[in-house]
């Protein structure tokens, strides 16, 4: 077992604790956190507001650290 973590798992892994909220009415999800997609060097985050149905989107870049 290793416990060398990729650049982007860390970053995954801090977006993992932080809990979604809505820039319309402010709701923060505690529950079901973001929908993970991940597109070649792309991974996007989405949250999609149970109350209002705003879409929230966020893109992290796989690539060099900074
Ligand atoms: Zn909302």
């Amino acid at each position: 077992m290793s416990s060398y973590q990729s650049p982007f798992e860390r970053l995954r892994a801090k977006f993992d604790e932080s809990n979604p909220n809505c820039p319309s009415c402010g709701y923060v999800d505690t529950e079901c956190g973001w929908r993970v997609a991940t597109t070649g060097s792309r991974v996007t985050y989405q949250f999609v507001c149970p109350t209002c149905d705003a879409v929230e989107t966020r893109e992290l870049r796989l690539g060099r650290e900074p």
